[in-house]
């Protein structure tokens, strides 16, 4: 079998008055990510790690913050597309973990949530989705509450 692992990471600055979403879930939260898109972190870093699994470019060349067409668009819509340009390349997910790291708000209650929305889009089981979500103590921009950052780890079979 042809298994490929892949990384990803991504950032976003939050900011009062805009909406959270993080793993497709629309969280309250009295902050929320600055972007082009919905700013959904959490799926930019599932984005990235699929392709870089697949051996292809990152997010940013796929759908561009310059295009109008990704402007405040459903990051879920953006993961359905990277699934498709793996899909191309013959793969499919065997499973994806990954890390939240914010301040505030506490996204526990919303994990299964996220984990089922994700796992249903990149056509896996939800036990092939772990989200893992922690603080850094208030150390640095995310403990100011003034961003937010994802990682994610995916495995992929050919
Ligand atoms: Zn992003």
């Amino acid at each position: 079998m042809n298994i490929r692992i892949g990384q990803g990471i991504d950032f976003h600055r939050l900011e009062k008055g805009l909406k959270l979403w993080l793993g497709g879930v629309n969280i309250p939260s009295e902050t929320g990510c600055v972007a082009h898109s919905d700013g959904d972190v959490l799926i930019h870093a599932i984005c990235d790690a699929l392709l870089g699994g697949a051996g292809l470019r990152d997010i940013g060349y796929y759908f561009p913050d310059t295009d109008a067409e990704f402007k405040n668009i459903d990051s879920k819509i953006l993961l359905k597309k990277t699934v498709g340009l793996i899909k191309e390349k013959g793969f499919s997910v065997i499973n994806i973990d990954s890390t939240v790291c914010l301040e505030n708000p506490k996204i526990g209650a919303f994990i299964s949530e996220m984990r089922s929305t994700i796992s249903e889009i990149v056509e896996t089981d939800v036990d092939n989705v772990a989200i893992k979500a922690t603080t850094t103590e208030k150390l640095g921009f995310t403990g100011r509450e003034e961003g937010i950052v994802a990682i994610a780890v995916v495995l992929l079979s050919k």
